[in-house]
């Protein structure tokens, strides 16, 4: 058994049962639902490498429910859906998906794609130093605790994860690919806007005045660099 834990959903029964055996034979561990309100319970409960996603489910729109969990989770996702026209592939990409299968798809086609997104999941940032302190803050990476003043601080996963890669090259200037591949893989090196709100958030969370910061400098055209 690989450690690699896949969620599938998918309402479609038969289409689930004919993923779910193909991903097992390969050795990943799944899980699978028919809705996502329980598509959301997962991703909240257990550690996910890669959601595939059916987009039209009885309780909503998966595109919609693509750009939500994009604020929140880092994971690939992979679209399963029945909808061929291109606008609507436009519109899931677009929406924070990784790929997009068309069915009906063979199962030969479904792993390939399915062993493609799991190199992309990003390697854990690497960083010989494991205490910081710069200002008021103080960031334990062998606890994985961020403090201010003593009181811990709430960073999502994406937001610690950022900050680590910044942590692993303080002073230096860090440009946008290098972050966003660190921080959401080699699929997302494009994605400039997901940078821009994700150091606005440490910001927030870590600099005294957050509209002038001292710590998370901006490198105009560059990228950014963390100043401590
Ligand atoms: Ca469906």
């Amino acid at each position: 058994m690989s450690d690699t834990t896949i969620l599938l959903v998918e309402d479609e029964v038969q289409i689930r049962r004919l993923v779910r055996t193909a991903l097992e034979d390969e050795g990943h561990h799944v899980l699978e639902c028919g809705t996502l309100k329980e598509g959301m319970a997962h991703l909240h409960a257990d550690t996910i490498q890669l959601l595939i996603l059916d987009l039209g489910l009885p309780d909503g729109d998966g595109i919609v429910f693509i750009r939500e969990l994009r604020t929140q989770f880092l994971l690939s996702v992979l679209v399963l859906s029945a909808r061929s026209a291109e606008g609507e592939k436009i519109r899931a990409l677009d929406a924070g998906a990784n790929d997009y299968l068309t069915k009906p798809f063979s199962t030969g086609e479904l792993l390939a794609r399915v062993r493609a997104q799991l190199r992309h999941v990003p390697q854990e940032v690497a960083t010989a130093e494991t205490h910081f302190h710069f200002g008021d803050i103080e960031v334990d990476l062998a606890q994985r605790s961020v403090t201010r003043s003593g009181e811990l601080l709430r960073l999502t996963p994406i937001e610690y994860r950022l900050l680590c890669a910044m942590l692993a090259a303080p002073g230096k200037v860090l440009t946008y690919r290098h972050l966003l591949r660190a921080v959401w893989g080699n699929a997302f090196v494009e994605s400039n806007h997901y940078l821009r709100i994700y150091v606005s958030h440490l910001r927030q969370k870590l600099e005294d005045d957050p509209a002038q910061p001292r710590f998370f400098v901006t490198e105009t055209g560059v990228g950014y660099r963390l100043d401590i």
